[in-house]
């Protein structure tokens, strides 16, 4: 055929340079095209410890610290946190790119045939390829459950009343931020430099809580807890899509490998990719689409599959929910024994574990919670959330960093 690569990723973030630099170190042809493929990732990028692949160095680790939660009561999540040093991760990606071919474009779309497929740029050109695969980040649909937060990096010892050194607060529940209405909590994480990100979060809302309710709660509540912010304090703006629609050629966001309940993506593409990889590498040479399928397979399992489908319903329960019984959900969830909310968090191909975790769940709710949590396996997907402060989100739409 004559093809300039085997495979094609398109998109250059973390989960598309994982995936290229496996597919060129199994010695696949590989291109990798972005529309951008020097701008500096800004965004701050945490894992549970123990998700991320040991491949990755310590130069990507940025921070390790305890993880801890507070919905009605404060508890140890059981497992530590850690926060990735994105210019160590990008440096060590890069590192593993040598082989791959470069290419700067904004993609238009990708045509797919029984011989491979062509892939067209906004500025005329085509690479062809016989598997092409999209690592282009999130996919904002209509309507979609977005999460949205607003954080601001503060000196660590300012931030003591919240976080003592080596811990990480991956909910805090309490409403010190003095608000009716949409529940959100504290995220705050140390990013190992000295300093910690205190971030107000709605973890997910059809549309995304807007970011001027949520700056304003972050306001509130630190006000609460004495903690004085700088006028020059950077900020991080946070919103994507949690409910993206299932891709077959899709990896890292675009997957989506997003977890609904954390919207983490990053450690599970950082995982995946040696397999898709490996899978891609069994195929070719051979019938593109078989090796497209291969691919695929690995991504969505039939286990993998369902687990994402739970997933989901669990995302719709949690959409349903009146906002003033959310942090008690979360209590029960805090409450589970460390390994249902070990494989609820992480274990995307592990159905028996997920329902294990969600029949644990469902066991210690109370009979108005169980009928929330069943809900929307008969209901069709939540519409506008409660009114209420946040309620209205005029003027926001889903829009990717
Ligand atoms: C502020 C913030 C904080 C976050 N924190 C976390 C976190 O702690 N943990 C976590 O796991 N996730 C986090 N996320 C979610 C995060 O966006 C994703 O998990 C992560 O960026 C996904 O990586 P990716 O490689 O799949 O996609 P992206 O990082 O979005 O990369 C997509 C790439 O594709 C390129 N691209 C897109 N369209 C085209 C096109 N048409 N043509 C060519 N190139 C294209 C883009 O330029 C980009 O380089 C956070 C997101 C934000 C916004």
């Amino acid at each position: 055929m004559g093809r300039a690569a085997d495979v094609l990723v398109v998109g250059g973030g973390p989960a598309g340079r994982a995936l290229a630099g496996a597919c060129a170190r199994l010695g696949l042809r590989t291109g990798l095209v972005d529309r951008a493929p020097d701008r500096p990732w800004r965004s701050t990028f945490a894992a549970w410890a123990d998700e991320l692949p040991a491949t990755v160095p310590a130069s990507a680790i940025a921070s390790r610290s305890r993880g801890r939660a507070i919905a009605r009561t404060e508890r140890p999540l059981g497992w530590e946190y850690t926060v990735l040093d994105v210019d160590g991760l990008r440096a060590h990606l890069d590192a593993g790119l040598a082989g791959v071919t470069l290419h700067r474009g904004r993609v238009l779309g990708t045509h797919r045939g029984p011989d491979g497929a062509t892939t067209r740029l906004a500025d005329g050109r085509t690479l062809e390829a016989a598997v092409v695969l999209e690592a282009s980040g999130h996919r904002p649909r209509d309507r979609s459950a977005e999460q949205t937060a607003h954080g601001t990096v503060v000196d660590a010892h300012a931030a003591a009343p919240l976080v003592a050194p080596g811990e990480a607060l991956f909910m805090d529940w309490r409403p010190h931020h003095g608000e009716d209405g949409w529940p959100t909590f504290l995220y705050a994480v140390p990013l190992g430099d000295g300093t910690v990100l205190l971030e107000e979060t709605s973890l997910a809302r059809r549309p995304g809580l807007p970011l001027p309710v949520l700056r304003r709660r972050l306001a509130a509540r630190l006000d609460h807890h004495g903690i004085a912010v700088p006028a020059d304090a950077r900020e991080e703006r946070v919103r994507f899509p949690v409910d993206g629609p299932r891709s077959a050629t899709g990896f890292g966001a675009a997957a989506p490998l997003v977890h609904p309940a954390t919207g983490f993506s990053v450690a599970t593409a950082l995982t995946l990719a040696p397999a898709v990889a490996a899978a891609l590498a069994r195929s070719l040479p051979g019938p593109p689409e078989r090796a497209r399928r291969a691919a695929r397979d690995v991504v969505w399992s039939p286990s993998a599959r369902a687990v994402h489908l739970l997933r989901r319903r669990g995302l719709e329960a949690l959409l349903r929910m009146p906002p003033a019984t959310v942090p008690a959900f979360f209590e029960v969830f805090l409450g589970l024994p460390p390994r249902h909310r070990w494989a609820y968090l992480t274990a995307r191909d592990d159905l028996g574990a997920m329902l294990a975790a969600m029949s644990a769940l469902f066991a210690r709710s109370d009979w108005s919670q169980r009928a929330r949590l069943v809900a929307p396996a008969l209901l069709p997907r939540s519409g506008p959330p409660w009114s209420g402060t946040g309620g209205s989100a005029a003027g926001t739409r889903a829009t990717t960093r």
